[in-house]
């Protein structure tokens, strides 16, 4: 091994950090098995243990009305379309109960920008939520949604996710991060908030107690520089606050927005891209596959390079599937997808604590106990 790649070869040896530069060169190599390599001895740094782990989880878009008409999204809808909706608060909680029947113990809940929903409508939401089902964690709400809600609220960022934290919201999905630098995102998204304003959020939060996972979309108009430097951004903030759990990154699906891109990025471009998120991002213990955009087969084989969690369960799922993607996996079949592999899986929580073996999830959902040891307010 030569030049650049000897390099970061030796540095990942070393457990030094990688520079723009050195990722720069894992991207123009060729030998994806090499990157694949370096990507797994930083997992097994990290994460010694043969162990993937996966969260009982489902989605829950409350709402897909918005404004903000980013041109990669499919699952929008202004607010006078025909079939534009806000979830009824008996139908989330029956969604809610669907989950904790199959032994599950975490939503994720995100919608759109909707000009109605002050942040009173989700103390009420989130307070009736955790009152029916104290064991249900709330993993909730964009940048995107928290930003609004607080201005529409005429609230601080501050008093916004103290409110929505102490309603109940625990931890702050990292959707919204699509590609952290302007100069993509003002194409892709120009009425949405900027890097500066998504990063501050997180730093927001972090400071707050609240845990994040963080996010990217790409394969769409960036460039491979935009990449590596939201990587980079994610990795600062985090040497700040250590408060991203976990990193994952999808592919943009084109069906349905109105970007005018027909390609989808390959499984060999998205192993790559995983491998180059496990050695940039030093600093992020997690690191999750993408089977709903990717599909369970890639979501697998990335588990050679450097995914290390299974991310979560659905049971539903209405953003990438409006973009003309839908692969389903329930937790049997992730478990199979693990094992297959030659790894065992494991539960977690959103904080990525130890929840148990995924074979006792039947005897979770005969005992219909949703008071999991969850603490929805725990500090990060
Ligand atoms: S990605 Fe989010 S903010 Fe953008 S249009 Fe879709 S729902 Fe709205």
């Amino acid at each position: 091994m030569t030049g650049g790649m000897g390099l970061v070869a030796d540095k990942v040896d070393a457990g030094a950090r990688l520079t723009f530069d050195d990722a720069m060169a894992v991207w123009a190599c060729p030998d994806l098995p090499l990157i694949g390599r370096l990507a797994q001895h930083v997992r097994f740094r990290k994460h010694p243990d043969r162990v993937v782990t996966f969260i009982v989880s489902r989605n829950i878009n409350y709402t897909n009305v918005c404004w903000v008409q980013c041109k990669f999204c499919a699952f929008y809808r202004l607010p006078k379309a025909a079939d534009a909706y806000v979830l009824p608060h008996e139908e989330i909680y029956a969604k809610i109960q669907a989950l904790v029947d199959v032994g599950g113990y975490e939503i994720l809940i995100q919608g759109g920008l909707n000009p109605k929903l002050r942040i009173d409508y989700f103390e009420d939401l989130f307070g009736n939520i955790r009152a029916r089902f104290p064991g249900v964690h709330i993993h909730g709400l964009s940048v995107s949604e928290i930003l609004y809600i607080a201005k529409i609220s005429k609230l601080s960022l501050e008093e916004s996710l103290v409110r929505l934290r102490d309603a109940g919201m625990a931890t702050i999905p990292g959707a919204g991060g699509e590609i952290l630098d302007d100069e993509a995102r003002d194409i892709i998204a120009p009425y949405k908030d900027s890097t500066e304003e998504w990063l501050h959020v997180m730093r927001v939060a972090h400071g707050l107690g609240m845990r994040s996972t963080a996010t990217m979309m790409y394969g769409h108009v960036e460039t491979i520089e935009h990449r590596i430097k939201h990587l980079m951004r994610v990795r600062e903030l985090q040497d700040e606050t250590g408060g991203f759990t976990a990193f994952a990154a999808w592919s943009f699906q084109p069906d349905g927005t109105d970007l005018p891109i027909k390609k989808r990025s390959s499984g060999l471009e998205h192993l790559k891209m995983m491998a180059l998120a496990r050695l940039m991002l030093d600093n992020v213990d997690g690191l999750q596959a993408s089977w709903v955009t990717q599909g369970p087969k890639i979501a697998q084989v990335s588990l050679e390079y450097g995914v290390n969690d299974f991310g979560q369960t659905m049971m539903e799922e209405n953003v990438v599937s409006a973009a003309g993607t839908s692969h389903y996996v329930n937790s049997e079949e992730i478990c199979r997808l693990i094992r297959n592999a030659g790894y065992t899986p494991r539960l977690r929580n959103a904080y990525y604590d130890d929840m148990g073996d995924p074979d006792d999830l039947p005897r979770r959902a005969a005992d219909a106990t949703p008071d999991l040891p969850l603490a929805a307010t725990r500090d990060a």
